[in-house]
């Protein structure tokens, strides 16, 4: 080995800064944010930026902060040297974008750069060239109050950097992506930028944030965003966040700030993500602005070379924070939220009294009514009842009805699967374990006060009127699914068995087998009562009551093939496997319950894989809809 390589020796300083730009200035986007970066900090409240040959060619930022003096000017391009910080103490209270005094000697010295600058105090402007790390000429030169900086053939010394550069268009946008995170930020600046001889950002001064975001973002993303603002132990939470139903397949329209700084951060990004949970589907994103503010001291911005990381004292504080103000301002503009002062303040209410109301509330109350053999509707067969029984899928045909047909006699959401089966030619129900010391209850003819159903659209849809001028469309399945899942997420502890008398095989892919293990003691907790006969056969002995047979065996082979987690994901697919089905016709007073009890649940806009349960049309919609106004 060459002895060279041996001798411990202090890199030369253009060596020095070569490496440092590895870091801080990857593509010409780096540069154009540590300049931009620089405006700010300089209190400038006019920026311009300007791109030619994709930022390779040339970077301009001219702005009108508070200028350098010519003494300054070679400080500015020195490593290390910064105006910004003068002791450690300083950093806690942070509260300029820079502090570490490296981009400027560091893009130096991978392109040509001059930077002209005039301060409020000098009579005089002043520039200062370096080339590829070494200094090439200052001098006087004219402009008014600010700096600007030019960056010449950016990489042109660093072959092996342009190779990694994508192409011109891609840099293009990066650069632009910059400009407008940034611009996002301070409201109270004005930002040109130029790319060529096109303009492609202009925002003055003073815009508030949603009309700066309408420049940026497509109207369709723009129109659905609502505020945020919690505050929580001295951290602020504001911005602006899509509604669940603008939410989109690509996830670089998160945007997140903290104390102004842009940054990347896997806490808030996890916190909006759960508080978004079951309110999308799991393959889209939301889109959102927001800004946390919290005492400086309270994180660390020094964590990463470019700034965009941070690490925070208290995580959970920081998580549990943005996830509530999110949650909050989701809540609060919900679509069923117009719909709270009605359906949370009805009479009277189907619940019925001790004992029965907490687990068998109002829709599972009547359906245990209308199953029930000494019920006044006794003997009365449903209409599509044939039809229904031919409508199940194969695998439920061949379910071992037989023993579980009790269940479904007393288990309320049950019923509606089993409702063809109530039928007056078959033996009445063995077991009607509690049910009969129940009061009975009266039969819903009315759903949730104000609210008028209207009829069932396509088997799928349930149309009702709310009050005198909103038209909701409640998808019923989905709605079902979520009342299932609420209830099964209720008695999580307490999830009920019912033993089958015919118990029924699995045979078992050596994949599912090793699935099955994982989910085992969850797969018990939710009432499977299950047995490995031996290697790649599985037992099944009992279930949860709400399914039948031919509903497990499709749960469990689903389950089984990899797609479900977590207890969470059970319940979501277990709900969907037992709610009724889109296409399946719902008698005026079933419609009814099930708004009923839907109106209860918890999470009631979204069904448990995401997707909205309700639309709703107000009149000014409806007017809209009919061009009646803009
Ligand atoms: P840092 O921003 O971390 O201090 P830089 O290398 O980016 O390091 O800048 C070095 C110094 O140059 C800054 O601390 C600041 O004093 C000065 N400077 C850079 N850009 C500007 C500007 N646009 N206006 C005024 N001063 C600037
Ligand atoms: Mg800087």
């Amino acid at each position: 080995m060459d002895n060279a390589f041996r001798t411990i020796r202090v890199l030369p300083k253009n060596l020095q800064n070569q490496i440092a730009a590895g870091e801080v200035v990857e593509r010409p986007a780096s540069v154009v944010k540590e300049l931009l970066e620089n405006s700010l900090d300089a209190g400038a409240d006019r920026v311009q930026i300007t791109l030619d040959g994709a930022g390779q060619g040339l970077i301009l930022i001219q702005d009108n902060g508070r200028g350098l003096d010519a003494a300054e000017l070679p400080l500015a391009l020195t490593r290390h040297a910064t105006s910004k910080l003068s002791s450690i103490k300083d950093l806690e209270t942070m509260a300029s974008f820079g502090f570490r005094g490296e981009a400027l000697p560091s893009i130096a010295s991978v392109s040509r750069l001059r930077i002209s600058s005039k301060s409020q105090d000098s009579p005089e402007a002043h520039y200062y060239e370096v080339a590829f790390g070494q200094s090439h000429g200052q001098g006087p030169t004219a402009m008014t109050q600010g700096t600007r900086v030019e960056v010449r053939d950016l990489f042109a010394n660093v072959p092996a950097r342009l190779k990694f550069l994508k192409t011109q268009a891609t840099e293009v946008k990066r650069c632009e992506e910059v400009v407008s995170r940034l611009a996002l930020a301070r409201l109270d600046v004005a930002f040109k930028m130029q790319v060529g001889t096109r303009t492609v950002h202009r925002f003055v001064s003073g815009q508030d944030l949603a009309s700066r975001l309408a420049a940026i973002w497509p109207p369709a993303v723009t129109q659905g965003l609502v505020p945020v603002q919690s505050e929580m132990q001295g951290y602020g939470l504001s911005g602006l966040i899509g509604l669940p139903h603008i939410g989109q397949a690509r996830p670089d329209r998160l945007l997140f700030y903290v104390n102004g700084r842009p940054v990347q951060d896997r806490v808030l990004l996890r916190a909006v993500r759960d508080a978004f949970k079951g309110r999308m589907l799991s393959r889209e994103y939301p889109q959102a602005v927001l800004f946390l503010t919290l005492p400086p001291a309270e994180m660390d911005v020094n964590v990463h070379p470019a700034k965009s990381e941070v690490r925070f004292r208290d995580e959970s504080l920081v998580f549990t924070m943005v996830r509530h103000g999110v949650a909050q301002a989701l809540d609060t503009a919900s679509p069923s939220a117009r719909m709270t002062v009605s359906l949370d303040h009805q009479a009277p209410p189907l619940r019925h009294v001790a004992g029965s109301g907490e687990k068998f509330p109002g829709y599972g109350q009547y359906l245990v009514e209308i199953s029930r053999p000494d019920n006044t509707r006794e003997g009365q067969s449903w209409p599509d009842q044939d039809q229904e029984d031919q409508d199940q899928p194969e695998s439920y045909g061949q379910a071992a009805s037989a023993p579980h047909e009790p269940t479904a006699a007393h288990h309320p959401e049950e019923a509606y699967r089993a409702r063809p089966r109530a039928d007056s030619s078959r033996p009445a129900p063995q077991t009607e374990p509690a049910q009969s010391e129940r009061p009975k209850p009266s039969r819903p003819t009315q759903g949730p006060k104000g609210l008028e159903y209207l009829g069932q659209v396509a088997g799928t849809y349930l149309v009702l009127r709310l009050g005198n001028d909103q038209l909701v469309l409640l998808d019923q399945h989905a709605a079902h699914e979520r009342v299932l899942f609420a209830r099964m997420r209720r008695e999580a502890k307490r999830a009920q068995s019912q033993p089958l008398a015919m118990p029924f095989e699995l045979n078992l892919h050596s994949s599912e087998q090793a699935k099955l293990s994982a989910l085992w003691p969850d797969l018990m907790g939710l009432g499977f009562q299950m047995q490995s006969a031996r290697p790649g056969l599985l037992l099944v002995r009992g279930l949860p009551p709400i399914m039948s047979s031919g509903q497990a065996k499709e749960f469990l082979r689903e389950v089984l093939s990899g797609q479900a987690r977590n207890m969470e994901d059970l319940w979501a697919m277990m709900a969907c496997k037992s709610a009724v089905k889109a296409g399946d016709n719902l008698a005026k007073d079933e419609a009814l319950a099930l708004v009923e009890q839907w109106s209860k649940a918890e999470d009631r806009d979204y069904c448990p894989h995401g997707r909205p349960v309700l639309v709703t049309w107000d009149k000014k919609d409806l007017e809209k809809l009919f061009k009646r106004r803009k």
